[in-house]
Parts: structure tokens; sequence; C-alpha cells
């Protein structure tokens, strides 16, 4: 088990990044399927060359709601990554990303189309959830990593329990986030950001 303090100045981020950007805060979704779209893709390319030894047929992202439990889903059956790989590219790199957002837009951060560009894609999760779970299995032999942070700069990563490679996102939703937990909120956002992808994705009945 890992604990630790994520690398970045600024004492605690989200609250940050959540004012900056508060009119869009249903841009999470469209970030964290990229992810998930990327990843498959990334799979897709890996097997192509050989590199990736694994059954690739017809990949799809899931998005579930737990209206109970207050949560997200957001399943993908891609490139995933190892405990080392979170440290890397969610601890310390989405985090750098953060940062130089940060020094950039502290006046005027309006325009939510920035965030992309600054590696802070996985980071606006925090917009609408009070904690984030990462539970992910890389295509690697490698055991599966499982992330938590609660919105502070403070994380964990232990060894997880998934078994099937892939990334789960697991989205604690914000009090003053609950209309996401709404399926129709959720499948609006979805018809409106993410027609026409490469991987589709299973939410509910449909498959967009
Ligand atoms: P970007 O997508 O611009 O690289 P993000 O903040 O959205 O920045 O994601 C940071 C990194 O975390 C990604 O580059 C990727 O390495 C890793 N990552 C995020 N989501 C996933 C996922 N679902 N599967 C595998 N890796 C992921
Ligand atoms: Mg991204």
């Amino acid at each position: 088990m890992a604990t630790g303090k994520i690398n970045v100045s600024v004492e605690n981020i989200f609250p940050l990044i959540k004012k900056f950007l508060y009119s869009d805060h249903e841009i999470f979704l469209r970030e964290l399927v990229s992810n998930a779209t990327d990843a498959t893709l990334k799979l897709k390319h890996l097997t192509s060359i050989g590199e990736a030894k694994v059954e690739f047929q017809n990949p799809f992202i899931e998005i579930k709601i737990d209206k109970e439990g207050k949560k997200i889903h957001i399943i993908d059956q891609g490139v995933g990554m190892t405990q080392e790989e979170v440290q890397k590219y969610i601890n310390e790199i989405a985090f750098s990303g953060a940062e130089e957002f940060l020094d950039k837009y502290k006046d005027a951060a309006k325009d939510s189309g920035i965030i992309g560009h600054f590696g802070l894609g996985f980071y606006s999760a925090f917009m609408v959830a009070e904690k984030v779970e990462i539970i992910s299995k890389s295509y690697t032999d490698a055991p599966a990593a499982h992330w938590t942070c609660d919105g502070s700069p403070n994380f964990t990563l232990v060894e997880g329990e998934k078994e099937t490679r892939g990334t789960e996102i697991i989205l604690h939703v914000a009090e003053d986030s609950t209309e996401f937990l709404e399926e129709s909120k959720i499948g609006g956002l979805l018809s409106k950001y993410n027609k026409f992808m490469p991987i589709p994705i299973k939410f509910g009945t449909k498959t967009e």
C-alpha cells in the first residue's frame, strides 16, 4: 500500500477547479468518456502491432448510475493502468497540468474548452464528485490498482481486486450535483457530446 500527498503546491485544488468552471460541470462526462475511448483505442493499436496479446472483440464503454449509492461508474475495456502508471499519469502528470492551468487562468477561467489542454481532463471528475475511485487492471500481467481521492490532495493507492482488463472510474456524486444521478441528464449529455464516438457506449438499455 502507498499513501502520500499528490505533488501540488496549491493546498486544495479541487474547490478552485470547481469554482473556475462553475457553469460547465457537465464536461466531466465528456472528459471521462474520452479517456475511456483513448484507452480502448490504445489497446486496439497495441493488439494490432502484436504488442498486446489479448482478446479484443467489440469493446464498449459502460456507464452505470447507482442512484441509491449516489455513484456513477464509467467502465472501459482499454489498456488499463498499473499502480506505477496511476502514480505517474494521475498523481504526478495530471497535477502538473492542474497547476499550470491555475497559474494561467487564475483570473479568467471562463472557457471550459481549455480544460483538456492542460491534462486536467481526469480531474474534472471533481466538479461533480466528492470522492473519486479508479480501479484499473492493465493489459499486462501486473496486479490491479485502486486509487481513491476525496478532493484534497491526499490520495491512497493500493493493490486492487479487479480481474478483468480495463478501468472503472467511480464518482461519488456530491450533494450539489445529484442532478447527474438522473438517467435523463446523463442520457442527454451522451447524445450531446458523445454521439458518433469510435467506441460504443452502453448506458441503460441504449447503446450510443
Ligand atoms: P489526457 O487525457 O489529456 O492525457 P487526463 O487528465 O484526461 O489527460 O488523463 C491523464 C492520463 O491518465 C491519461 O493520459 C492516461 O494515461 C491516464 N488515464 C486516464 N483515464 C484512463 C483510462 N480510463 N484508462 C487508462 N488510462 C487512463
Ligand atoms: Mg483526457
